[in-house]
């Protein structure tokens, strides 16, 4: 066992103030910030310190009404663009974003305790998300014809869904924000957007800075919870499609929810990413390339790399290997500056994380590196890796969402694949060997939305995302989600006599 980190890097000159950046904190509704209709209020509070940044307006059902008659009257107007018209807004909303990336950067890393290094990269993610949009809706959206009966020319349409509702999660506001928005604008529908109440700014601060190019009504922002505003938007006649990005849970309710107004429901939820390593692997790439892709974002990603299944021959090196990149990890405050690993978003995600712990330990499963939180103030949680894991132990099925990675180990390549797909996920997986047949092999049969092989958690804006089994349904990312945000409409015309 290596003792690992037993402190939070704290920064000398202070910690991140933001209060000069801060959006409007109301709605955005049809062009212009409001008030809701009540005057509640959530705290939004600074996971490296615990003090609170701001508070938000707890949205109701009647702001989310109001939004949605915004977006409705919207609608017509926008559609009728064409896609060219719509591609130069796209543009410059990535180039209003790049103009403010600092700002955006410093108020993610105030509101979820992300290391600069990640909402640099969300930032530069999302500029790039709508670049990507504005040029694949040009190439995308011309039309099909042609004769396919006798006499009778088909026309096949692209045309936009209408209304959109978003929900998005607290691991990466903007960014998601971003994959869910680039296309459903660039696909000419207007939206109404909910973001996580725990993580609102930057959201809020995207309408700011990209409203006056949009014209009123395109897009709304809600904010408020879960069982509220996103309530509303899942159940509300008016809208045509609900996309969330979240929990299993939150994906149930909002499928249950849009079955009266049979909206089209678009879900990317959890993730328990197994990452099967072979005794002929590169173990000393695999461990440098995990030290990235298991512990990115603290871990609180829904790709990490988290579920390691090792060949047991080569078990006990692969994990010397890896904990000796762990022990390299700076654990601080963002404001720190080159800090790696940051706080977990919220007490009650730490409470969780450090439960997952405690009965892991109980069960006699020993941390190689790390295993416990970390003194605060702040929500920090050791980086961690978990040894000597039993087949079917809670730790190595249910998604943790925290620096926390488990190493179990298999006899053959069939071990390996039933384990790996013995979770009720089905996001990503990676595979970690030099043999060609046996990496397509696996490869294929692994029942997981995104497979890589010798690598892990890279993506790209051309690649779609998006799960298999309780992982969810539709496509982020490419020109799938163009599809997920557009209805096709056939016309045929007779022309003979
Ligand atoms: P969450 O489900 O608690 O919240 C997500 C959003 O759903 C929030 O805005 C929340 O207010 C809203 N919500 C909650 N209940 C709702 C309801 N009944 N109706 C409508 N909306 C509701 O998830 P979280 O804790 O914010 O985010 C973490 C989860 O998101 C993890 O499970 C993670 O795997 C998942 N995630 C998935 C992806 C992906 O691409 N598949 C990406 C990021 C995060």
């Amino acid at each position: 066992t290596h003792t690992g980190h037993t402190s939070v890097r704290r920064p000398t000159d202070g910690s991140l103030k933001v209060s000069d950046d801060l959006p409007p904190l109301q709605h955005y509704i049809g062009g212009e910030f409001v008030d809701g209709e009540t005057d509640s209020f959530t705290d939004i509070v600074d996971p490296s310190t615990e003090t609170v940044i701001t508070r938000i307006p707890e949205g109701t059902a009647a702001d989310v009404d109001r939004a949605v008659v915004a977006a409705v009257a919207a609608k017509p107007d926008w559609a009728r663009l064409v896609p060219k018209q719509r591609s130069e807004i796209l543009h410059r909303i990535a180039d209003r974003l790049e103009q403010n990336s600092e700002i955006l950067a410093r108020l993610e890393s105030a509101n979820t305790g992300k290391p600069f290094e990640v909402s640099n990269d969300d930032v530069a993610g999302a500029i790039d998300t709508f670049r990507f949009m504005a040029g694949a809706l040009r190439a995308t959206t011309s039309l099909s014809a042609g004769d396919y009966a006798e006499h009778h020319l088909s026309l096949i349409l692209r045309e936009p869904l209408g209304v959109v509702g978003v929900v998005t999660p607290w691991n990466y506001p903007l960014l998601m924000a971003a994959w869910k928005l680039a296309p459903i604008l660039a696909a000419g529908n207007t939206v109404v957007i909910k973001p996580s109440e725990q993580t609102p700014l930057t959201t809020l601060k995207f309408a700011e800075l990209v409203g006056d190019l949009l014209p009123a009504g395109v897009l709304n922002v809600v904010t408020g919870l879960g069982a509220s505003v996103g309530a509303r938007l899942t159940e509300h006649p008016d809208l045509d499609m609900i996309a969330l990005t979240g929990s299993v849970g939150s994906g149930k309710a909002v499928a249950r929810g849009a079955a009266e107004s049979l909206k089209r429901v678009h879900l990317e939820l959890g993730g328990k990413a197994p990452v099967v390593i072979f005794a002929d692997a590169d173990l000393d790439d695999a461990a440098v390339s995990l030290r990235a892709a298991s512990y990115w974002n603290s871990g609180q990603e829904c790709g990490a790399a988290c579920r390691i299944l090792v060949h047991e021959s080569v078990a006990d090196a692969f994990v010397d290997k890896l904990v000796a990149q762990v022990a390299t990890f700076v654990v601080g405050e963002p404001a720190v500056g080159d800090v790696e690993i940051g706080p977990l978003v919220s007490k009650a995600h730490y409470d969780r994380v450090a439960g997952y712990l405690e009965r892991a330990a109980q069960q006699g499963i020993t941390a190689a590196i790390g295993g416990a939180p970390l003194d605060g103030p702040g929500y920090f949680v050791a980086p961690t890796v978990l040894v000597g894991v039993p087949d079917g132990a809670e730790c190595a099925r249910e998604e943790i969402f925290g620096p926390v990675v488990t190493v179990e180990t298999f006899t053959d390549e069939d071990d390996a694949i039933r384990r790996a797909n013995d979770v009720p996920f089905g996001l990503s997986a990676s595979v970690w060997t030099e043999n060609a047949r046996r990496s397509h092999d696996v490869a294929a049969r692994i029942d997981a939305g995104t497979v890589w092989v010798n690598s892990h958690l890279v993506l790209a804006n051309e690649v779609p995302w998006g799960g298999f089994k309780g992982s969810g349904y539709g496509r982020d990312l490419s020109v799938y989600a163009l599809d997920e945000y557009s209805r096709t409409k056939h016309i045929m015309h007779n022309h003979g006599r």
